[in-house]
């Protein structure tokens, strides 16, 4: 399976002969002041989900979040992003939080 090297998306479904192309989602910078100061580039569709996908890398290690943990994340628009000249002094604020989604397993009890 091929994947975009700017953004990282999987590219499942495309084809430029049937004129199915991929365009990376806008690119945004997020940070999480309370831990860190730098800025991490991360492609999304908007802000919100920047900050969820950051939160999630944030949260691979120790999993706080999913002990109902939150952290604070400001998200801006990259200077590539065609939103950066509408709203370059625009930081979004976000507080992620996290959860465990529960999964049900069946396995079939054979009879003798
Ligand atoms: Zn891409």
């Amino acid at each position: 399976m091929k994947q975009c090297e700017k953004c990282k998306e999987w590219l499942f479904n495309c084809d430029a002969k049937a004129g199915r192309v991929h365009r990376c989602p806008p690119l945004w910078l997020v940070t999480c002041p309370e831990y860190d100061d730098e800025w991490q580039e991360i492609y999304e569709s908007e802000e919100s989900s920047a900050a969820e996908k950051f939160a999630e890398e944030y949260d691979a290690d120790s999993h706080d979040m999913m002990d109902g943990n939150t952290i604070v994340v400001s998200v801006k628009p990259h200077e590539d992003n065609k939103h950066y000249n509408l709203c370059a002094d625009n930081i979004k604020t976000f507080v992620c939080s996290g959860k465990v989604i529960p999964t049900y397993y069946a396995s079939e009890i054979k009879r003798d």
